[in-house]
């Protein structure tokens, strides 16, 4: 089945005021959903970032010691340019993040510190669709973050946690999984792709581990291709797609 003969892709709900994005790695969101959150912010919503590991395995000449710090500081500043100020790192470790109780806790902790109503993860399946397999550290954090959605709300799952003052939030209305290969839902792309390009080239030393092309042109030229990969189920506007779980 081609992706026109798929149903329409649905506009996010609108009626939310907080959102909170937690995914594996510094650069997932500003690849997999920032000209998403850019177009929120300037709607005056509220969102932070929450990021599992810093990202410190991620470039193969710089020891974790040295890459961690550098890719800290390039999330920050592409956060920055989408209007995001809060980032938080729950230092689990880059490449080998497991799948279990601690990493839902983690991320359940960090929803009842943020109390949102839309929670925001990228792709948890076994592929990206057309055959690419995804990263264990993305299937581990996705699968989390939708079992911790409903362990945020649970006064008894996690009873540590309000101990340390975190009572239940049981307000997360929606999980949208970023760049599943299902998408359900969509948000136009038009408003928030030039704060998305300048916030994905502030992974800048990353960047420049992947490619020899001027960074410019890469990350211009894959944005605006994964923005327009579903538009023929979205009017044919360029779109950020997302699966949603309602709650
Ligand atoms: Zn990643």
């Amino acid at each position: 089945m081609t992706d026109s003969n798929l149903p329409p892709l649905q506009p996010m709900p609108a009626d939310w005021q907080r959102a909170l994005a937690v995914v594996a790695h510094p650069d997932d969101l500003e690849y997999g959903c920032s000209a998403a959150v850019a177009s929120w912010i300037q709607d005056g919503r509220e969102i932070a970032y929450v990021l599992a590991t810093r990202g410190e395995a991620g470039i193969d000449t710089l020891a974790p010691a040295e890459s961690g710090p550098l890719r800290e500081k390039e999330q920050r500043a592409s956060a920055a340019v989408v209007g995001v100020r809060v980032v938080e790192f729950l230092d689990h470790r880059d490449g080998t993040i497991e799948y279990g109780i601690s990493l839902r806790r983690d991320i359940a902790a960090a929803i009842r510190r943020h109390r949102p109503e839309l929670v925001i993860t990228l792709n948890h399946h076994a592929t990206w669709g057309s055959g690419t397999w995804n990263t264990p550290d993305h299937v581990a954090v996705g699968r989390a973050v939708l079992d911790a959605a409903a362990d945020a709300g649970n006064r008894w799952i996690f009873p540590e946690l309000a101990e340390q003052e975190l009572a239940p939030w049981n307000g997360v209305r929606w999980v949208a999984v970023a760049n599943s290969p299902n998408p359900t839902h969509a948000v136009p792309a038009d408003r928030g792709l030039e704060q998305a390009v300048l916030s994905l080239l502030e992974h800048r030393a990353y960047i420049e581990t992947l490619t020899d092309e001027d960074p410019e042109t890469y990350v211009r030229r894959f944005l605006t291709d994964s923005t327009s990969a579903h538009s023929a189920r979205f009017g044919g506007k360029p779109a950020v797609v997302f699966e949603l779980f309602s709650r």
